[in-house]
Formats: structure tokens, sequence, C-alpha cells
């Protein structure tokens, strides 16, 4: 049941209570209306004879029916007026009502025939003078239940179409009353997703309670912004400061390398402590350079570049720094233009291929593709590999696989895929893996042509 949306879930439990009073209404009418049709009838019957009762009379010794007031013929019931000896002297018998039917003053008898169904109700009219006169009156009960069935009809066809349509209108009502909850959902899922802090939910003017709610989100994204906001410029302002210092470090190292005559160990110390200064130089430009990518610092430019000839000048002064073990194979068409920022294509070349050369053992391949409006470039190793649980993680901030397992400790800090992953997305492209431990590693990087 959980998993059904509270707008089906609303919508079936009124259309169940709707169906269940339907049912309940149906049995009601059919179990009750023909006795309180009969009943009905019955009572129509006796008032229309005791009226008529009162309008027999007798005039110089003749019966007489007063014809402007007795109702021969009175919401379905026929009355007759008969003589003490059971002779019919007025009104007319309804065709298929048996003319013996026996007489009972003041009681209502159900008469059977091949005619069908009758009521039957007659009273004795006495004189002081004269001899009695009986006024019978007869409703014939196919007429009745003809009515009772008829309202039954109306009601099947009626009722469950009252429902069904109050079923649709209802879910229909919920769904659009619901509408701006879909649109909460979808607009902080696109915000978590583009992870753009900046959006907000946009809703037309209201106070109810789901507007509440957007005014909530909104603000929890308003605070969620400036916090992120604040500990990017904290990062890059702490970075800024400490770049001098460390500058300051390296260039007084070399300088006391440099000077004439040194111990054994303190040139040692000195170059325990260069190192780490020039450790934490690098990381002060990642940092530099993360902060400035994710504030939009950054003048990207994307412009219409001859990618291929930017990979084969990247390729040739990579060439050089690569091992001698390695063999290098590239598979570069000519003349594949896209709109880039040639500096941040750079530093995403340089760094997918500074890790192919540090983790691959024997080769690297470059591949460059361009196909149906977007360019494809991959990298190559025949490095470890990557674990599938971790090839989510190897793109984020300072997340190493297994820092140990790295040859150049020194220079890696889990920094340059995060780089190489903004400087992706800021070519409206993406960057993903395809690896498998202990074969190797494809780092493919696409991106629009245009
Ligand atoms: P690092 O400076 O540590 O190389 P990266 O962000 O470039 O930082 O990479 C993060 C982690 O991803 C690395 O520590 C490494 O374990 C793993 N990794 C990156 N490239 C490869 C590769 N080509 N083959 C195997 N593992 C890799």
């Amino acid at each position: 049941m959980n998993k059904l949306s509270i707008t089906l879930r609303i919508t079936l439990w009124y259309s169940l209570l709707m169906l269940l009073l339907v049912l309940l209404v149906l049995g009601f009418m059919v179990g009750i209306s023909d006795s309180i049709i009969k009943s009905n009838a019955e009572s129509r019957l006796v008032s229309t004879i005791d009226y008529n009762a009162e309008e027999v009379e007798y005039d110089d010794g003749e019966l007489e029916v007063d014809k402007d007031d007795f109702d021969y013929y009175k919401n379905g019931v026929s009355s007759l007026v008969y003589t003490a000896d059971f002779t019919l002297a007025a009104g007319q018998l309804p065709a298929g009502f048996p003319a013996d039917t026996a007489f009972a003053d003041g009681a209502v008898q159900q008469v059977t025939s091949s005619g069908g169904q009758y009521l039957v109700y007659d009273r004795m009219v006495t004189f002081k003078k004269h001899p009695e006169v009986w006024v019978r009156g007869v409703l014939p009960l196919d007429a009745v239940s003809g009515i009772a069935g008829s309202i039954l009809q109306v009601a099947l066809f009626a009722l469950p179409l009252l429902a069904v349509l109050a079923a649709v209108g209802g879910y229909i009502i919920t769904r659009r009353a619901f509408h701006p909850v879909r649109v909460i959902n979808q607009a902080v899922e696109s915000i978590t997703e583009g992870k753009d802090l900046s959006r907000r939910i946009v809703m037309k003017e209201g106070k109810d309670e789901i507007h509440a709610l957007a005014d909530t989100f909104n603000g929890m994204l308003e605070r969620l912004e400036s916090a992120f906001e604040a500990e990017k410029q904290f990062v890059s302002d702490v970075s800024h400061e400490l770049r001098t210092p460390v500058s300051v470090i390296l260039a007084q190292c070399e300088y006391a390398l440099s000077q004439e005559p040194a111990t054994g160990e303190s040139t040692d110390a000195l170059q325990v402590v260069q190192r780490q200064a020039g450790r934490m130089h690098r990381l002060i430009a990642h940092l530099l350079t993360i902060t400035r990518l994710e504030q939009g610092n950054f003048q990207v430019t994307l412009h219409e570049t001859d990618v291929s000839a930017l990979c084969q000048t990247l390729l040739e002064e990579t060439a050089v720094l690569m091992p001698e073990h390695m063999t290098l194979r590239q598979d570069i068409p000519e003349s594949i233009t896209a709109a880039i920022d040639p500096a941040l294509f750079t530093r995403l070349f340089q760094n997918l291929m500074q890790n192919a050369m540090k983790y691959g053992s024997q080769s690297v391949a470059v591949t460059l593709r361009a196909q149906s409006g977007r360019i494809a470039l991959e990298v190559t190793d025949d490095g470890p590999g990557i674990a599938p649980s971790e090839q989510e993680k190897i793109f984020h901030r300072f997340y190493q696989v297994n820092p140990s397992r790295t040859a150049d400790e020194a220079e890696s800090m889990g920094l340059g895929l995060s780089i190489v992953r903004q400087i992706a997305h800021l070519h409206h492209g993406e960057v993903t893996v395809q690896s498998e431990p202990g074969k190797g590693s494809v780092f493919i990087f696409t991106f629009p042509q245009k």
C-alpha cells in the first residue's frame, strides 16, 4: 500500500467507500422499496375508497353516485359500486380482475389471477332506510411494482455512474492538489543533480501548507548556498595566504642548500623540508584551481579549437616525460574541432596522462573520436585497474584508492580527478572510467562538439 502514491491511496479509499455506499443503497432499495411501495399503495387505495364511500347515497329510493366528486379512477385505483346483492351498479372492472372476488368489509386483500396481482379494498356503506351498498377499490399491483422496477433500474445505472464520476473527479482534483508537491520534488531533484545551490523552487503565488514547504526549502537552500560559498571562500583565502610563506620556505631551502659547507645531516633535514614544502606548494595550487573552478572565477571561454592538433602537441610534450620502458600508442584523426577552453582542456589531458603514466605498467594509449555531435577522448593504461566500488569515489576530492601503491607518493594527493571532473562539467560533458582490476583502466571524457 505504501508503494502507491497518496493520490491513488485517497482515490482508492473513497472509491471503495462509494462502492460500499452504492451497494448498501441498492440493497436497501431492493429490500424495502417493495414493501414501502405496497404499503403506500394500500394507503392510497384505502383513502380513495374511504373518500368515495362518502359520495354514495340514496335519492328518492334510488341509489345515486355523486358524479362530480366520486373518483372512478384515481392514482391507479379503479372504484366500483355494488348493490347489497353484489351487483355492479357503477364503475368499470379493470381488465383481468376476477369479478367473483369475495367481499370483505374494511380489509385489504391481495388477489392473484391470470391477469396479474391486485390489491382489493371493500367498504360497506349502510343507510337507515335503504339496503347497504359496497364500494370496492381495485389497484393492479403490476403498475405499482412496475414503478418500483423502473426506479430500481435507474438507480442501478445512475448510482454506479455517480460513484465512477466521483472517483474520477476526486482523482483529478487530488492530483491537481498534489501538483505543487511534484513541482517541489522535481525542483529539488534537479538542484541535487545539477549541484546548483543557487537555484530556487519557483511556484505560483499561494499561502497553503505546500507553499510554506517550498518557502522552507528555499530558505534551506539559501543557507546551504551561503555555507558552501563561505567554505569555498575560506579554502581560497587560506590557500592564498599560505602561498607566500611556502614560497619563502622553498626559496630559503634552496638558498641554504646552495651554501657551503653543508653537513650531511642538516642537508638531509633541509631536503626533507624542501620536499614537504614542495608538496604543500602543489597542494595549494590544486586547491586554488579547485576553488576557482567551483566559484566560477576561471574565465572559461569555449571557442572553436582544433582538438586534434592540440592533442598532438600535448602528446609530444608528454612523450618526453614518459618512462623509457613505456610505449605510447595514439589514434588521433586529423581536424577534429570542437568548442573547448584550451587551457582547461590541457589541464584535463595532462591529469589523465599523468595518472596513466603513474599507474600504467607498459603502455598508454590515447584515442580521439568524433561521433554524432559528440567528442570522446580516451586514455587507456594497463595498470592495476580500479575496483567497481572505487570507480565513483576516485573523483572525490582527496580520495586515493591505496596511497601506498602510488609510485610517486609525494606527487599524489587525490585531487587530480576531481579537477578533471569539474573541467568536464565546464565543457558540458562528463568523464567516466571503465576498469577491471588487474587489467587496466580507460578514462573517457565525452563532451558536445558545439
Ligand atoms: P592522485 O593524485 O592520487 O593520482 P587522482 O585524483 O588523480 O589523485 O586519482 C585518485 C585515485 O584514483 C588515485 O589515488 C588512484 O588510486 C586512482 N587512479 C587514478 N587514475 C588511475 C589509473 N589510471 N589506474 C589506476 N588507478 C587510478
